[in-house]
């Protein structure tokens, strides 16, 4: 791994293994249902070619993006594959499903009508339809699928192959809008009989065999990041970032650091200069301080070095970051060490929690500036 590394100052090491354990988790905790994998944006980051091609060895063979460009990109590492696009299909992009083998989610009485005059001119193409059953983000409501499914002149060349819906709140256990979309959901499984159902994302998985219908799609938990509120994470990493240390200072007691003075230090100190910022998606939000509009957490993120864990001082600037090694041997830490800020040894999910936010984000806003390692599944 060093040698491939030699030159960078900031690493990724991604576990492909774990990634494959993460998704045949998922499938065997959705029991008889199929298991599908959701590969929006970059596969949360991660890659969708070195992503696709190991769940796709794995077993997948569904698959979710967001946009039809995603879809397009993702097409040659899932050749037998089925890639739905959960923005769906609008004027002008047509050509780019059915060119491609691309099926669209249709979301909106607008989306659907546009989808019938394309059929219309083209003849059968799979779409699927997403209904909202509470999140009151994307999809026909469920009086408009009910319509639909009960409708006479529904032409005969429309056939959806899946229906489904999100739940909001499946993060919270106890919540009860889980069960009242569940019931709403069921109403429209049984208008559309025939047609595979799907509702569950990765923490819907967790709320158990009534919400796994015929088809889950978990996204964060394949990719090691929690799905459940207050629930020890049962995944695997699959990401762990690092980051060069550039300079090792030496602070007397009484003297400030980073912009606006945000580390203050109240004894004589060493400190890591690290070539990590906002740039890279280290959020400005984890800072060890000085970040006005944080207020959940007080103290900001942490930094793993030498089997200690280190914390962050001062506030996060574009491309630097101190982090505080005062109590690690002076010998130990030298410029040119790599300091994990999350994966193995730092969950993911406390930096994000650190910085207010969630791993779905940090995973999102990566960046360029780290060199990328593939630890293959096999
Ligand atoms: C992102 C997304 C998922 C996956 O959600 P996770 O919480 O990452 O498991 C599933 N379904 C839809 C419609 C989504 O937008």
């Amino acid at each position: 791994m060093d040698d491939i590394f030699s030159a960078a100052s900031n690493r990724l090491i991604i576990d492909l293994a774990a990634l494959a354990d993460n998704w045949r988790k998922m499938a065997q905790l959705s029991g008889s249902a199929r298991t599908a994998a959701v590969l929006k944006a970059d596969a949360y980051g991660i890659g969708f070619e070195p992503v696709a091609e190991t769940l796709y060895a794995a077993g997948a063979r569904d698959f979710f993006v967001a946009t039809v460009e995603e879809g397009v990109e993702l097409r040659p590492y899932t050749p037998e594959g089925r890639i739905f696009v959960l923005a769906g299909m609008w004027p002008g992009n047509e050509k780019q499903f059915f060119n491609n083998d691309l099926v669209p989610v249709i979301n909106s009485e607008e989306q659907l009508a546009f989808f019938m005059a394309a059929l219309s001119e083209r003849g059968e193409y799979p779409c699927a339809l997403h209904v909202d059953t509470g999140m009151n983000r994307l999809g026909l409501t469920v009086d408009e699928a009910l319509a639909l499914a009960n409708d006479p002149a529904r032409p005969a060349s429309f056939s959806p192959v899946l229906a489904m819906s999100h739940l909001a709140c499946a993060d919270d256990q106890a919540h009860p809008l889980n069960r009242r979309q569940l019931d709403a959901f069921r109403a429209v499984a049984d208008a559309f009989e025939g047609v595979e159902m799907s509702l569950a994302n990765s923490a819907g998985v967790h709320l158990g065999p009534d919400y796994h219908f015929d088809l889950t799609r978990p996204g964060i938990a394949v990719y090691g990041g929690e799905a459940v509120n207050d629930v020890p994470n049962p995944m695997k990493p699959v990401v762990t970032a690092e980051a060069r240390i550039l300079q090792i200072r030496s602070v007397k007691s009484g003297q400030t650091g980073s912009y606006g003075g945000s580390a203050r230090f109240s004894r004589d100190s060493r400190v890591a200069v690290v070539a990590i910022g906002y740039a890279d998606g280290y959020h400005r939000s984890v800072s060890g301080g000085g970040v006005t509009l944080r207020q959940a957490h007080i103290s900001g993120a942490f930094g793993f070095l030498h089997g200690q864990k280190v914390p962050h001082l001062g506030r996060v600037t574009m491309d630097l970051s101190l982090f505080d090694v005062t109590d690690l041997p002076e010998n130990l830490v030298r410029a040119g060490d790599y300091i994990e800020l999350f994966g193995e040894n730092i969950a993911i999910d406390d930096v994000a929690r650190a910085g207010g936010t969630i791993g779905y984000e940090m995973l999102t806003s990566l960046g360029r500036r780290y060199d990328r390692a593939y630890v293959p599944a096999d």
